[in-house]
C-alpha cells in the first residue's frame, strides 16, 4: 500500500468476518485492503479453531470407533495405535489448504492483502507494522474492524500452552496427557475434552453451572449429552467452581469448591485446559486515538448497520455482540458490505444454528424450552428418538433424539434441538424452517427419503402437531 492511495474499504483482521467481507467487497467493485497480522488468512477459525479442532475430532472418533465399535459390525482389526504426529500433520494439511485457498480468493477478487498489525492513527488512517519489517500506512474511506476474540484467561493460572493450555494448546499437544482437567464444560471444553479422552487421556470437566454445553443448550439435550459423554469415559463435576490453580513440578493442581459455597476438593492433572469463554480482542488497535470505546465485556458498540459511533467505521464478528460463531461472522460480513454498497442488508439472529461436534453431535436453532418458559410462551413439544429410526438402527448409531418446539396456537416452529448422529448437517433443515416461518405440520407433510436419519426430523415434526408413526 502506498500512502497516497485511499481505499474504499480497509479491513482490519483477516478472520472469517474480515476475509468474507474483503471478498464480498472485491466482488462489489470496491477498492479493498485487508490487514492481517497472523501471517495466514482465516483467523481463529481456520488456523486454531473450527478447522483444526474438527480434524482432530474426526480422526480421534475414527480411532475410538476402530478400538471400541467394529467387532460387533463384523470387522476385526489387528493392532491399532495412534501416531499423534501424523494425526497433527493431517490437521495441518487441512488448515494449510484452506488458508491458502482464501489467499487465492483474495487474488481472484482483487483484494490487497497486507501482512501486518494495524492500528488507528486517525479516523481514516491505519498504521501497519509489517510482518516482514518496516511500516506503512493505509487510508480508507470506510474501515471495518474484524479483529476477533481471544481465550479468556483464568485468573491466577499462567497459560504456557504446554501444561496450562487454551484451545490453541489443545490442538497442538505432542503427547497424550495421562490426566487432563478441563475448566469450563462449554463447547470448547467438551469438543477438546472428547478428542483427548478418545485418545486415552483421563478427562475431568469442571463446570460452574448445573449443566454442560455453555449458553443456549436445551437442558434436556444437555443432560442426555452428558450421560453419553460420561459413558465414553469423560468425568464431570457440575455446580463446581475452580478457585485456584498451581504448578508443582510437572503437575498442575486445581482447587475447586461447590458453586454455592462449601465442599472443597483438589484435582491433579498433567494438563489443564482453560475453556471458560472467549473475549473480544482489540489490543493495540489504537481505539483510544479515535475515541472509540468498548462495553464492559470488551465488545465494540455498533448499531443495526454495524456502524460504530464513527459512521464510516464498522465492526463485525467476535469483536462485537452476538454468538462467537464463524457462520454468524460470515453472515455479518456479507450484510455489512451490502449496507455499505446498497444501503440495506440482512441477518436473522433468530436463525443462527449452534453445533457441537462431539459424537454424537449436538445441534440446535431457535429457542430452548427454558427460554420459552421464562418468556411465558405457550408451546408444544414433539420428539423422536434415533433408536426408533431405521437408518440409525441399521448403522448401529442410535443414541439421541430430535426435539421440536412449536407455538401452541399457530404451530410455528420456535426451536429445534438435536442430539444424535449427523445433527450438525440435519439442523440446516431446521434453520430453513425457522427462516421461512414453517409450522411443524409443514415439515411433517414434506416427504423425507427412506431410509435416512432425517426421517427422525420429520417424525419429531409429526409428534409435535399430531403423532409419530414409528414411536
Ligand atoms: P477471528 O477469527 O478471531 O479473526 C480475527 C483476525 O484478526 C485474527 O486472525 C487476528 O490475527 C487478526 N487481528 C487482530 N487484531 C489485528 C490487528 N490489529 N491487525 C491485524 N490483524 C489483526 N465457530 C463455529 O462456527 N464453528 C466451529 O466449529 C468453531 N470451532 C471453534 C473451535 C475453537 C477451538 C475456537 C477457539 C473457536 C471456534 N469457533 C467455531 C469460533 C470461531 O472461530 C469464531 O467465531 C470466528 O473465528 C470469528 O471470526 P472473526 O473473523 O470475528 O475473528
Ligand atoms: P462457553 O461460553 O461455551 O463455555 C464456557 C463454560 O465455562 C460455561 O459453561 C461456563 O459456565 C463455564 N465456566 C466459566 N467460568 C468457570 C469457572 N471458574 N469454573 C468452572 N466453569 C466455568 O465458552 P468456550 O467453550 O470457551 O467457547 C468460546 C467460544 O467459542 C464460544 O462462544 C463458542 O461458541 C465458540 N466455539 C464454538 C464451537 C462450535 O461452534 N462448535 C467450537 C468451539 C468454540
Amino acid at each position: 500500500a502506498s500512502e497516497a492511495e485511499e481505499k474504499d474499504l480497509v479491513i482490519i483482521g483477516g478472520g472469517v468476518a474480515g476475509y468474507v467481507a474483503a471478498i464480498k467487497a472485491g466482488q462489489s467493485g470496491l477498492k479493498v485492503a485487508c490487514i492481517e497480522k497472523r501471517g495466514a488468512l482465516g483467523g481463529t477459525c481456520l488456523n486454531v479453531g473450527c478447522i483444526p479442532s474438527k480434524s482432530l475430532l474426526n480422526n480421534s472418533h475414527l480411532y475410538h470407533q476402530i478400538l471400541h465399535d467394529t467387532k460387533h459390525r463384523g470387522i476385526e482389526v489387528g493392532e491399532v495405535k495412534i501416531n499423534l504426529q501424523a494425526m497433527m500433520q493431517a490437521k495441518d494439511t487441512s488448515v494449510a489448504g484452506l488458508t491458502k485457498g482464501v489467499e487465492f480468493l483474495f487474488k481472484k477478487n482483487n483484494v490487497e492483502y497486507i501482512k501486518g498489525t494495524g492500528a488507528f492513527q486517525d479516523e481514516h488512517t491505519i498504521a501497519v507494522n509489517l510482518i516482514d519489517g518496516g511500516e506503512t500506512t493505509v487510508r480508507g474511506k470506510n474501515i471495518l474492524i474484524a479483529t476477533g476474540s481471544e481465550a479468556t484467561p483464568f485468573p491466577g493460572l499462567t497459560i504456557d500452552e504446554k501444561k496450562v493450555i487454551t484451545s490453541t494448546g489443545a490442538i497442538a499437544m505432542t503427547e497424550v496427557p495421562k490426566k487432563m482437567v478441563v475448566i469450563g464444560g462449554g463447547i470448547i471444553g467438551l469438543e477438546m475434552g472428547s478428542v483427548w479422552s478418545r485418545l486415552g487421556s483421563e478427562v475431568t470437566v469442571v463446570e460452574f453451572l448445573g449443566q454442560i454445553g455453555g449458553p443456549g443448550m436445551d437442558a434436556e439435550v444437555a443432560k442426555q449429552t452428558q450421560k453419553i459423554l460420561a459413558k465414553q469415559g469423560m468425568k464431570f463435576k457440575l455446580n463446581t467452581k475452580v478457585t485456584k490453580g498451581d504448578m508443582e513440578g510437572e503437575t498442575v493442581t486445581i482447587n475447586t469448591e461447590a458453586a454455592k459455597g462449601g465442599k472443597e476438593e483438589t484435582l491433579d492433572a498433567d494438563v489443564v485446559l482453560c475453556a471458560i469463554g472467549r473475549r473480544p480482542y482489540t489490543n493495540g488497535l489504537g481505539l483510544e486515538n479515535i475515541g472509540l470505546e468498548t462495553d464492559d465485556r470488551g465488545r465494540l458498540i455498533i448499531d443495526q448497520e454495524y456502524r460504530t459511533k464513527i459512521q464510516h467505521i464498522r465492526a463485525i464478528g467476535d469483536v462485537t455482540f452476538g454468538p462467537m460463531l464463524a457462520h454468524k461472522a460470515e453472515e455479518e460480513a456479507v450484510a455489512a458490505i451490502e449496507y455499505l454498497t446498497k444501503g440495506y442488508g440482512h441477518v436473522n439472529y433468530g436463525a443462527i444454528p449452534s453445533v457441537m461436534y462431539t459424537h454424537p453431535e449436538v445441534a440446535w436453532v431457535g429457542q430452548s424450552e427454558e427460554e420459552l418458559k421464562s418468556a411465558g410462551v405457550k408451546y408444544k413439544v414433539g420428539s423422536f428418538p434415533f433408536s426408533a429410526n431405521s437408518r440409525a438402527k441399521t448403522n448401529l448409531d442410535t443414541l439421541g433424539f430430535v426435539k421440536m418446539l412449536s407455538d401452541a396456537e399457530t404451530d410455528r416452529i420456535l426451536g429445534i434441538h438435536i442430539v444424535g448422529p449427523n445433527a450438525g448437517e440435519m439442523i440446516a433443515e431446521g434453520v430453513l424452517a425457522i427462516e421461512y416461518g414453517a409450522s411443524s405440520e409443514d415439515i411433517a407433510r414434506t416427504s423425507h427419503a427412506h431410509p435416512t436419519l432425517s426421517e427422525a426430523f420429520k417424525e419429531a415434526a409429526m409428534a409435535t402437531y399430531d403423532k409419530a408413526i414409528h414411536y
